[in-house]
């Protein structure tokens, strides 16, 4: 399938240029990502799948500056992160970066408020109070805000992990499964609120799924093997992904 011809000249948000990424050496070498070039345009909601081991995290932190990668380029925004101190990445994830993890990464002696305005609090950034209510009704959180992590359901734990990542207005949000760890319902929310943040709020959203359905919410799909890209796909529908995981020969 290809892209859509505006695809082409749209700004793009992040980048990998012929990115290789290898872990140890000699006999237990791995490589993790072979050769990898890629561009998220901005303003587009992209989700990344493949087999387990095929890369997909590795991609996304390399694309986030979460980890450095053997060779190539890693660009955000207009900025090559190579070369960048690990001060100025830091600065520049905490800028323009939201992540959220499969695994919510609440702090949990903190109330929901207070995990949501955690990363401008490090930055000593104010909060803008008119975006922390729009984003925390929009996510239905405006019960929850002084309850901690432990107080609430699994959907929403990752609600409150959503609004952290939304709060500092990103230009790009990454989500590494974010809905690995949710029920359907919980899942079809927050897959809701990033495409809300493509389409009403003009963000950028890259996320790694297994999920067929979850990766119909993309405007992108596109498939990892063996650290390198095999396939993509515009605007799917659930079964036009699951039949290239099939003839990929993913297992479930
Ligand atoms: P995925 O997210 O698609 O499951 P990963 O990006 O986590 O895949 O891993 C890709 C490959 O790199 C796998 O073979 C994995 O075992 C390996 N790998 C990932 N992180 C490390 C690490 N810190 N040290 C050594 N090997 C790693
Ligand atoms: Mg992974």
């Amino acid at each position: 399938m290809t892209q859509p011809a505006e695809a082409a000249s749209a700004p793009v948000a992040a980048s990998a240029k012929n990115i290789v990424k290898t872990y140890g050496s000699g006999d237990t070498v791995v490589h993790a990502l072979r050769d990898v070039t890629i561009d998220f345009n901005a303003g587009q909601f992209t989700a990344i799948m493949g087999p387990s081991g095929s890369g997909k995290s590795t991609l996304m932190h390399a694309l986030a500056g979460l980890d450095n990668v053997t060779a190539g380029q890693v660009t955000i925004g207009d900025v090559p992160l190579a070369g960048l101190s690990d001060k100025e990445v830091t600065r520049l994830r905490r800028d323009r970066i939201g992540f959220v993890f499969q695994s919510f990464n609440l702090v949990p002696t903190l109330s929901a408020k207070e995990n949501i305005t955690l990363p401008l609090d490090i930055a000593g950034r104010e909060l803008d109070a008119e975006w922390f209510d729009a984003i925390v009704a929009r996510l239905g959180l405006g019960d929850r805000l002084t309850h901690r992590p432990s107080e609430l359901s699994g959907g929403q734990q990752q609600r409150v992990a959503c609004a952290r990542a939304l709060v500092g207005r990103p230009d790009i949000i990454f989500g590494d499964e974010p809905t690995g760890n949710l029920d359907s319902r919980s899942s079809g929310e927050v897959l809701a609120i990033l495409r809300a943040a493509v389409d009403e709020f003009g963000q950028t959203v890259v996320i790694v799924t297994h999920d067929p359905r979850a990766a119909s919410y993309a405007d992108r799909v596109v498939f990892l093997a063996d650290g390198q890209l095999v396939h993509e796909l515009y605007s799917p529908t659930a079964d036009d992904v699951f039949a290239v995981m099939r003839g990929l020969g993913e297992e479930h």
